[in-house]
């Protein structure tokens, strides 16, 4: 027998009822979504036993003639989903892709210029507690009072720090970032401009948002987002992007993912991306992700209808962030209430939030998830309206179980792996 079941149950039942709370609860956290069938297969293949450092045809152990061939379609695919020149799989996560550009292209010491995390940048864009933040001299921009990117702002603390990258990207923006303007502030203090774009990778790729692979010099992002494949980084980079400096770049990004900072890359986490890559190169994923911000502008408008403000007015992208200042409930109410109710989404500061990080004045709710699992703008109207009851009745129980009802029966009608 070489089941878990059986053999360790305590661990097994852990699996079986995650499994089943994907099932039945609704799962609103913008980051997430969930892996096909095949991305999972490729995950819990035999290319895990493989050590593989190096890169394919150059690699430090032998018998990597079959992980080489996996390597070589997660690249090739990749460069074909996002219309560029380089691409790196290797990084094992988002941070450690960012932490690959930064250790690649600055000097310890280095002012760099993000957007903070307060305002609905990454932890790693400079936060304090980051490495970005401890390592590098971080300054951090943020959104005007209408909840938009000040990119006049972004110019004058370009001008006055003279930092040595921009850093673009974000976890909880709602509005497109026009990555043209952000090149050029870059250019005009003769910074390098790198575009973290993990939120919205799945929305580039297919087109429903704007790349932003011809004006960086590099990207990054995580795979396990809006792209649907498996937890992991990529680094990805434009001819375009790079400019004269191209070859130099790509040069320093290769040799700081392996050997600078990583060792043997996770060969079934590779092939999960290329079947992912694959799976995203289809029409269907066209379909799709239009699909996921249809959904978002549609929960985003019956919140609006139901006297809930978004930051920004209104999304152009999977997600939105649900202003509650000056309402009674705080985000951290609201994320456990709609918790009870089977609501699965994270609180989360909104700009200018007079509560502290723990507790939060607002909620960030995106529509990836749902998406994958069927959900259609009608589906979500009804969902953002049990959200909203709840929301005006955070403590109020039969109004939880009323939606925790409902939630149950909608979750019954998509399920997520049959
Ligand atoms: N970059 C952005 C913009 C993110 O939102 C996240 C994750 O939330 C990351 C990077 C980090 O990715 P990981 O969790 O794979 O390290």
């Amino acid at each position: 027998d070489c089941t878990i079941a059986g053999y360790d149950d305590e661990l097994a039942r852990a699996i079986a009822d995650e499994g089943q709370r994907q099932e039945d609860h609704v799962e609103l956290i913008a980051s997430e979504n969930y892996a096909s069938p095949r991305v999972m297969e490729a995950q819990g293949s035999k290319l895990t036993n493989k050590y593989a450092e190096g890169y394919p045809g150059k690699r430090y152990y032998g018998g990597c003639e079959y992980v080489d061939i996996a390597e070589k379609l997660a690249i090739e695919r990749l460069k074909q989903l996002f219309d560029c020149d380089y691409a790196n799989v290797q990084p094992h996560s988002g941070s450690q892709a960012n932490q690959a550009v930064y250790l690649a292209l600055l000097q310890p010491g280095d002012t760099i210029l993000g957007m903070s995390l307060a305002h609905g940048g990454h932890l790693t864009h400079g936060a304090k507690v980051n490495i970005s933040g401890k390592l590098f001299n971080a300054v951090q921009y943020g959104v005007d009072e209408n909840g938009l990117i000040d990119y006049d702002e972004v110019q004058r603390l370009a001008t006055e720090h003279q930092p040595k990258m921009l850093v673009g990207g974000f976890s909880a923006y709602s509005q497109v970032v026009d990555w043209a303007r952000m090149r050029q502030i870059a250019d005009s203090v003769g910074a390098l401009f790198f575009v973290d774009m993990a939120h919205v990778a799945g929305l580039v790729a297919a087109g429903v948002y704007p790349s932003p692979l011809p004006h960086a010099h590099v990207v990054t992002s995580t795979t396990h987002k809006t792209l649907r494949g498996p937890r992991g980084g990529i680094i990805v980079a434009s001819h375009a992007g790079m400019g004269p400096a191209g070859e130099e770049i790509e040069k320093k990004l290769q040799s700081i993912v392996f050997p600078g900072i990583q060792g043997g890359p996770l060969m079934h986490v590779i092939a999960a991306k290329a079947v992912a890559f694959k799976e995203a190169l289809e029409p269907a994923f066209t379909t799709y992700q239009t699909q996921v911000v249809k959904n978002a502008k549609a929960m985003a408008k019956t919140f609006m209808a139901r006297g809930y403000k978004i930051v920004s007015g209104g999304t152009e992208n999977h997600l939105m962030l649900v202003d509650m200042i000056g309402k009674d409930v705080t985000g951290k109410a609201a994320e456990e209430a709609l918790g009870k109710a089977h609501i699965t989404v994270n609180k989360n500061a909104v700009p200018n939030d007079p509560r502290k990080p723990f507790v939060t004045s607002g909620l960030r709710v995106g529509t990836p998830a749902v998406t994958t699992r069927g959900y259609m703008e009608t589906d979500v109207t009804e969902l953002a309206n049990w959200i909203c009851d709840v929301l005006d009745a955070p403590g109020d129980e039969a109004v939880i179980a009323r939606v925790r009802d409902a939630v149950t029966a909608q979750c019954k009608k998509f399920p997520v792996y049959g």
